[in-house]
């Protein structure tokens, strides 16, 4: 399991690389994922400063507390698991998997792209977190494991319609 340290960590960096807040959610006087207007000491503070400070409702932050901590569970098996490093995800693994697309799911996100072929990952497709750091601070992706399918080359028609889901 991943510290609350770590978990927190990383749920800011999905806040920071994700849309712009409004003035009240920027100022922490509303909640950053629903509509709930946080009365002073009543939000959970999210990290920030005193400028930028988003904080969360208790049922919002649990909810993407536990995206973020599934997400890293399953990554750091993955980087520690023999059997997963050669490219074939063990039973945990795919346990791990399951719990975080349940937790996605719970905040109304079950899609996931892969962020090296860019389509959405279909019914039977294997794939995994990819945690790495861009000039912004740490990513939270997905790709596919092995190679990206041909087939699943993103054609025009999903290109232009829809758009990439990531877990922020
Ligand atoms: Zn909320
Ligand atoms: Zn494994
Ligand atoms: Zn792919």
């Amino acid at each position: 399991m991943n510290s609350p340290d770590v978990v927190a960590r990383l749920l800011l960096a999905t806040v920071e690389h994700g849309p712009a807040l409004t003035v009240p959610q920027a100022q922490g006087n509303a909640c950053i994922w629903c509509p709930t207007t946080l009365h002073t000491g009543k939000g959970i503070s999210l990290g920030g400063d005193a400028y930028w400070c988003p904080h969360a409702c208790p049922p919002c932050h649990a909810a993407r507390t536990q995206v973020i901590a599934t997400y890293a569970d399953w990554n750091d098996h993955l980087l520690t698991c023999t059997t997963c490093l050669q490219g074939a995800p063990c039973d945990s693994a795919r346990t791990l998997r399951e719990a975080h697309v349940q937790a996605r799911t719970a905040v109304g996100r079950p899609s996931v792209w892969c962020m090296n072929c860019l389509t959405i990952m279909r019914p039977g497709a294997v794939w995994e977190p990819h945690l790495w750091q861009s000039r912004r601070g740490p990513e939270l992706d997905y790709r596919h494991t092995g190679s990206c399918s041909p087939r699943s080359r993103p054609s025009e028609h999903e290109a232009s319609s829809a758009e990439p889901d990531g877990i922020r």
